[in-house]
């Protein structure tokens, strides 16, 4: 009887330390996923369409396409 209960007792703790170790890999999954979120949003950028060439600029600091019309 003595030996069921601590067979029961390391079952329930070798469990109870299971959820645990998912929980913390799930949350360094997710801090992870967080961060590479953060450094994508700094990579997008807003870009504007030039009306002369239909090409895309970047709105922050526009260059040009190199065609003697563009306005930028
Ligand atoms: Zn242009």
């Amino acid at each position: 009887m003595l030996l069921k209960i601590i067979v029961l007792t390391v079952i329930v703790i070798a469990v109870w330390h299971g959820f645990k170790f998912v929980g913390r890999l799930d949350s360094q999954r997710k801090a992870k996923l967080a961060r590479q979120a953060s450094e994508d949003a700094k990579i997008i950028t807003d870009t504007v369409q030039c009306p002369t060439c239909n090409a895309y600029v970047n709105a922050a600091a526009p260059g040009s396409c190199g065609q003697a019309d563009c306005p930028y």
